[in-house]
């Protein structure tokens, strides 16, 4: 059977997160977005795991909520940031955990607080160990947990971050290596730009929205094929990638580091601009922050096209054989938004959006699986309009940029603006 799993996300727990990132809340719009299981986020802090272990039942690593009925499983997650020092750099990597048990997990915050780790101060908890010395302790408390390092392109903290990261797994992970079987592309890149660097060759390539508030929960997604839902079966499907389905991407166009730039000189590169121009900002002389794409381009070579094939919805699948292949969406209250001319956090788009979602079942059904004439039915010609044009990838992307978030547009602003839309201008 297909499940449908969001691992990485962030309990109220951590900084910067919404109140409304409570089991029930989130096990709702689970239901809304069409996620099978949620990873439950911040184990790793006392408070939050207290209360998942109080509201929490089940069996091999599968947890439902109780007494509520709620059709959405939860695993055990966390996220933690290492920072230190390793050849001679400042290191800073973001690793996703994910649990076998609550005893497993119970055993490991106990030895994160035997090493002083202050398990208290955020969801996401900062720690001098380093992602080597992190990998070995979660390993060998608990031998079927999964250990994914996080968006694995972004700049200041990941795998192969430009900034803080390394340049290959073994420099990271040394004689662990081994033990990382997946990763996670974060929003900054999709597979197709993993596929071509050679250490994540036979590593799963995972997709997670990273959500702090409910409605972004499932942005991205990752499809498994499973016998059985228990957690050994997930891991398995996870590992090498061999049991994943497909993938549920965002553009990667939208996320915060896709181009090389500096915002306040809005200066914004693409890759082969990088390599021609350098990395040294021509407006204030200080190095720019690198962007996703060189970095990936620098580490992988060249990113030959894909394959693509539009399925009788008219969804544009990008394959390549032998691996998992992805869709790229657009959220849907931001088509809806888009196609009304509304904000996206108005009542009116919200109204539209719960009505859809009770009548063809949830957002990714509507996104990936509703025949354009039944929302052309229930809610207008444009809104199917714009469904369609987001399946065939027919839309308007500025590149996000030195923290900025990417821009996308399914109908361009004027005819006239949309080169320099695509060219990142406007
Ligand atoms: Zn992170
Ligand atoms: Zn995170
Ligand atoms: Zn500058």
């Amino acid at each position: 059977m297909e499940k449908t799993a969001d691992f990485h996300l962030h309990s109220r727990y951590s900084r910067a997160v919404s109140s409304q990132m409570t089991l029930p809340v989130m096990a709702e719009w689970a239901l809304v977005k069409g996620i099978d299981i949620l990873g439950t986020g911040d184990f790793t802090h006392p408070l939050w795991f207290k209360e998942l272990k109080e509201n929490l039942t089940g069996e091999n690593g599968i947890y439902k909520i109780k007494e509520k009925n709620i059709p959405v499983s939860f695993l055990l997650s966390a996220e933690i940031s290492s920072i230190y020092s390793q050849g001679g750099r400042t290191r800073r990597v973001h690793n996703i955990l994910l649990a076998s048990s609550f005893e497993k997990a119970a055993m490991f915050n106990a030895a994160l607080l035997k090493r002083k780790v202050n398990l208290f101060s955020d969801g996401r908890p900062i720690t001098g160990l380093s992602s080597y010395e992190l990998l070995k302790i979660f390993k060998e408390i608990d031998e079927k947990g999964l250990f994914i390092p996080a968006h694995i392109w972004t700049p200041w903290f990941s795998l192969f971050g430009a900034n803080s990261g390394f340049d290959s797994l073994v420099e990271c992970f040394g004689d662990m290596s081994e033990h990382i079987v997946a990763v996670e592309t974060g929003l900054s890149s999709d597979p197709l730009m993993n596929w071509f660097f050679k250490d994540l060759k036979g590593k799963g390539i995972v997709s997670f929205s990273d959500a702090h508030s409910p409605a972004n929960l499932g942005r991205e997604l990752t499809v498994v094929e499973v016998d059985k839902l228990d957690f050994s079966s997930i891991a398995q499907a996870l590992s090498g990638g061999a049991g994943i389905s497909n993938t549920i991407e965002f553009y990667p166009e939208e996320g915060k580091y896709h181009y090389t730039g500096h915002r306040n000189c809005r200066v914004i590169q693409k890759p082969e601009e990088t390599k021609r121009l350098g990395t040294i900002c021509p407006v204030c002389g200080k190095p720019l922050t690198i962007g996703v794409m060189h970095r990936v381009e620098q580490l992988s070579g060249e990113i030959k096209k894909p394959k693509y094939e539009e399925d009788d919805v008219g969804l544009r699948w990008v394959k390549d054989e032998g691996r998992p292949p992805f869709i790229s969406l657009v959220p849907l209250a931001e088509i809806i938004a888009e196609a009304n001319g509304l904000e996206k956090s108005s009542k009116k788009v919200l109204s539209i959006y719960q009505n859809l979602v009770r009548k063809f079942g949830n957002e990714l059904l509507i996104l990936t699986k509703t025949r354009a004439e039944d929302i052309s039915t229930f809610a207008g010609e444009k809104l199917a309009e714009g469904i369609t044009k987001v399946r065939k990838g027919d839309i308007y992307i500025r590149p996000g940029f030195d923290g900025e978030y990417g821009k996308v547009k399914v109908w361009p602003e004027k005819e006239e603006k949309k080169t320099a839309f695509q060219e990142g201008l406007f």
